[in-house]
């Protein structure tokens, strides 16, 4: 145990990171512990896999705690690592905008955060076992939380909290549901960039859960 772990306990703290098993995936009944603070701390710490050691700072999260829409997407980019908050590059910018013309903004009844809490190096995919190991961390976010609605973006953040290998395309046009909560799939603002034409179904999907959250 490191010297940190040993302060965490000695205050009660456990990492949350060891409370579940690696390969756990989000529909599977394991209850992740900690409050808002121990995660706070926790992720900073955190060594479970190997992006802790290409990383500037780990990006937690941002927004308001209490918010009724949650957005999650993949993992920092260069720009996240640099600044420690989620979505601070031209995806972003791309986010922000996408989230005004549905009357939304970061941080106003909105929170947004990654599957993955590091910078996998020059901007890959998550590994399986990155995943695996950061997605504790993401679903205490949810439990404390408790979004009325969850906009998983892109094919990582849907795939992990849905557990399926579908397609994005597949999934998008429905209401999942995780944890009992609505989930709305969408195209992940970086893919937009590069593909300009689907810009307007992810417009169609954040109409279609605007419209979800009036139902609720
Ligand atoms: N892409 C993501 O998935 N998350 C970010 O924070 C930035 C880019």
């Amino acid at each position: 145990m490191s010297r940190r772990d040993e302060v965490l306990a000695e205050m009660g703290f456990s990492p949350v990171w060891k409370l579940r098993t690696p390969t756990a995936r989000a529909e599977e009944p394991v209850r992740p512990q900690g409050s808002w603070i121990e995660i706070k701390q926790a992720v900073p710490a955190c060594t479970a896999c190997g992006l802790h050691k290409g990383r500037t700072q780990t990006v937690f999260g941002v927004g308001d705690e209490d918010a009724d829409w949650l957005l999650v997407g993949e993992a920092p980019g260069a720009e996240e690592d640099r600044l420690g908050e989620p979505f601070v590059g031209q995806a972003g910018r791309l986010l922000d905008n996408m989230l005004g013309a549905i009357d939304l903004a970061r941080g106003e009844n909105v929170y947004i955060c990654n599957v993955l809490k590091c910078r996998p190096p020059g901007n890959r995919n998550p590994e399986p076992d990155e995943v695996a190991k950061c997605t504790p961390y993401l679903l205490r976010q949810i439990e404390l939380i408790e979004p009325k609605l969850i906009v998983a973006m892109g094919r990582f953040a849907a795939q992990t909290l849905l557990n399926t290998d579908a397609s994005i395309a597949s999934l998008r046009g429905r209401v999942h549901r995780y944890a009992g909560r609505p989930l709305i799939v969408t195209y992940h603002p970086a893919y937009l960039l590069r593909n300009l034409p689907d810009k307007s179904k992810a417009w169609a999907d954040l109409v279609f859960a605007r419209k979800t959250m009036a139902s609720l």
